[in-house]
């Protein structure tokens, strides 16, 4: 069509972000009961929301005729109070690939690269490309981040690092040593964006100080999320930490209204309820264990995962993962292929309730059994 042929040639070469597939799409395709349907194939939270929210969140419905506070300051001065920075270093996102996304606006475009790694979430990808910035994808190390070939990857016009710690979908862990020394070691016009979507998930030793890092690196910028160990993925809401300057220059491309009343409002008080997120984190640290038994049992390898998901090599090519895909989805499972993400033998599963981990290891074993 003459009109989008007009389109930029960087937007048109954009392939869309394939997400996992709904509960509600499968039953119509498949003939299914919605409740019969487990999905692990975005890294929700299998809990649900945390009571705290959903109370909050039910006490804003009077007010949905109103435009949110554009500001979100009872979100930001929650944050603030939480984590000891100020007002003006949060911006916040509709859900962070929002923020992310002003990342890439405010700081590229033509003429401009951006850096990110081999397996990487795909946002990266996708962001950067929207602005006709050239992304630059740095080969793996261990399926993880090679921090060593990404400085060599930094030319002259590259403006942004992207980098998740820890990864989606391959789970990996950057230590806070290694991670350091790579953020010494950049040249001050490139930003790294540390995107800790998971990182409520690490055990106390594993997390890196990344907060402190902002007064020592005014180029760091942090992502965080409240849809994973918070639990409000449906809501849309997660921020950035950046030096006062920098958010500044996000918050100029941002939606004076990109987050909505009860995101913020669910947020606030799931910030407040440490006690859903170590709860969240439990559960998953079990789930996660009894995964990885009945992937050894099975005789199946996997990415040793630091998130609330593995992935895990169904063996045979790029064509049988996918023919265990589909086979799973008729039983009923729903998980996620990660060929697009260069890892055709593998597929991403969501950490779920004990339940929903052992009919997903039962089915998974009738399937493999029949491949
Ligand atoms: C899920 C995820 C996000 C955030 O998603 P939002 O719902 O947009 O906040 C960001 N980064 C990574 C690596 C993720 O896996």
């Amino acid at each position: 069509m003459y009109l989008c042929d007009l389109a930029p040639a960087h937007i048109r070469a954009i392939a869309p972000y394939q997400p996992g597939k709904p509960i509600s799409e499968l039953a119509r395709e498949m003939g299914l009961a919605e409740g019969d349907i487990v999905k692990l194939a975005s890294n929700e939270n299998p809990l649900g929301i945390s009571p705290k929210a959903r109370a909050a969140i039910a006490e804003c419905l009077d007010d949905l005729a109103l435009y949110p506070d554009g500001n979100g300051y009872a979100l930001k001065a929650a944050i603030a109070a939480r984590l000891g920075v100020g007002l003006d270093a949060i911006v916040l996102g509709n859900g962070s690939n929002d923020v992310l996304e002003l990342v890439a606006r405010a700081l590229l475009g033509p003429g401009t690269s951006a850096v990110y790694s081999e397996h990487a979430f795909a946002v990266y990808p996708l962001a950067t490309q929207a602005t006709g910035a050239v992304g630059i994808s740095v080969p793996a190390r261990a399926y993880g981040h090679d921090l060593a070939a990404m400085r060599d990857a930094i030319r002259d016009d590259t403006r942004v690092v992207f980098i998740a710690n820890p990864n989606n979908p391959t789970g990996t862990l950057l230590g806070a040593e290694e991670l350091h020394g790579f953020l010494a070691s950049l040249p001050a016009q490139v930003a790294v964006v540390l995107d800790e979507a998971y990182g409520e998930f690490l055990d106390e030793d594993l997390r890196a100080p990344s907060v402190d890092w902002l007064a020592e690196f005014p180029n760091l910028i942090l992502t965080r999320t409240f849809s994973k160990a918070y639990g409000l993925a449906g809501l849309r809401v997660g921020y950035a930490l950046a030096h006062p300057e920098v958010a500044d220059l996000l918050n100029r491309v941002r939606q004076p209204f990109n987050v909505n009343s009860l995101a913020l409002a669910g947020a606030v008080a799931a910030l407040g309820d440490s006690e859903f997120i170590a709860h969240s984190k439990a559960v998953n640290d079990a789930g996660m264990a009894q995964l990885l038994a009945g992937c050894a049992r099975l005789g199946l390898k996997h990415i040793p995962s630091y998130g609330n998901f593995v992935c895990i090599d169904v063996g045979g090519d790029a064509d049988a993962a996918m023919q265990v895909y589909q086979a799973l989805l008729r039983k009923g499972v729903i998980v996620r292929p990660v060929a697009n993400y260069g890892l055709p033998t593998f597929l991403r599963v969501s950490i779920g309730l004990p339940e929903q981990n052992a009919r997903f290891l039962a089915v998974l074993a009738e399937v493999l059994e029949q491949a």
